[in-house]
């Protein structure tokens, strides 16, 4: 685990500023929601964390490091996309310690990695399934189960939720807060949707065409945002 800082972070593609100078922080444990608009960089900052995207300028460090330059599989961060496309031929095992045959972890460790997260995840059951056999929420789990295995120090979810039915959004929320409980680790979620970030976050980022808006509790965010467009945008009671 470790904690996040981000500074004066610019990103551009091209001549267009997409992050206009993002200053964040997020303490070792902490649960960060990136929530805005469509378009307002929410998955571009969450790119440039991960190293998909390289920043124009600024700084991002994971816990001491300063990450510029580095590969993303050097970073120690974990992602879990909307699309979670699992490997429809493999089983949930197969998809799960895809990435450590990759590594070369030798068979005993693999299993029990897997059967850690499976442990945490309650997916037990469905380990020798093909993901056509789970239901959308059980393959966000093994997507996350994916994820988890590598231990990563900064967990970075991008909208892991939107693609599921409203119900089952809702079990999916409790079920990242038990899993944020339990691994304690730092975690950065990106949302547009405001009630999942008031029930998740132990911090807030409101974004708005590349401007932080603001930086804050989930009760300072909600009960005392700093302009017109944060109270819209959180539903605060005016
Ligand atoms: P969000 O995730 O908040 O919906 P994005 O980070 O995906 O927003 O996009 C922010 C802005 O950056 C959008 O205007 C988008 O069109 C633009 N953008 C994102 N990726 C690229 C890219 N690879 N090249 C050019 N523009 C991009
Ligand atoms: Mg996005």
């Amino acid at each position: 685990m470790a904690s996040l800082t981000i500074d004066k972070l610019i990103k551009s593609f091209g001549a267009v500023e997409v992050l206009k100078g993002i200053d964040l922080e997020i303490e070792d444990g902490g649960f960060l929601v990136l929530v805005g608009p469509s378009g307002c960089g929410k998955s571009t900052l969450l790119n440039c964390i991960a190293g998909l995207e390289k920043t124009t300028s600024g700084e991002i460090r994971i816990g001491e490091r300063n990450v510029e330059g580095l590969h993303p599989s050097k970073r120690d961060i974990a992602m879990v996309f909307q699309s979670y496309a699992l490997y429809p031929n493999m089983t949930v095992r197969g998809n799960i310690s895809f990435g450590m045959e990759i590594r070369g972890v030798d068979k005993a460790e693999q299993e029990n990695a897997i059967q850690e997260v499976a442990d945490i995840l309650q997916i037990g059951e469905l380990l020798d399934r093909k993901p056509s056999q789970l239901s959308g929420g059980q393959r966000q789990r093994v997507a996350m189960g994916r994820a988890l295995v590598r231990h990563p120090q900064v967990f970075l979810f991008d909208e892991p939720l939107s693609n599921l039915d409203a119900k089952l959004r809702v079990d999916m929320r409790t079920e990242i807060k038990r899993l944020h409980k339990r691994m304690g680790t730092t975690i950065v979620y990106v949302t547009h949707d405001q009630i999942e970030a008031l029930t998740l976050a132990t911090k807030i980022a409101v974004l708005e065409a590349g401007y932080l808006q603001q930086f804050g509790t989930p009760d300072e965010i909600y009960n005392d945002p700093n302009n017109m467009f944060v109270a819209d945008f959180m539903g605060s009671p005016s």
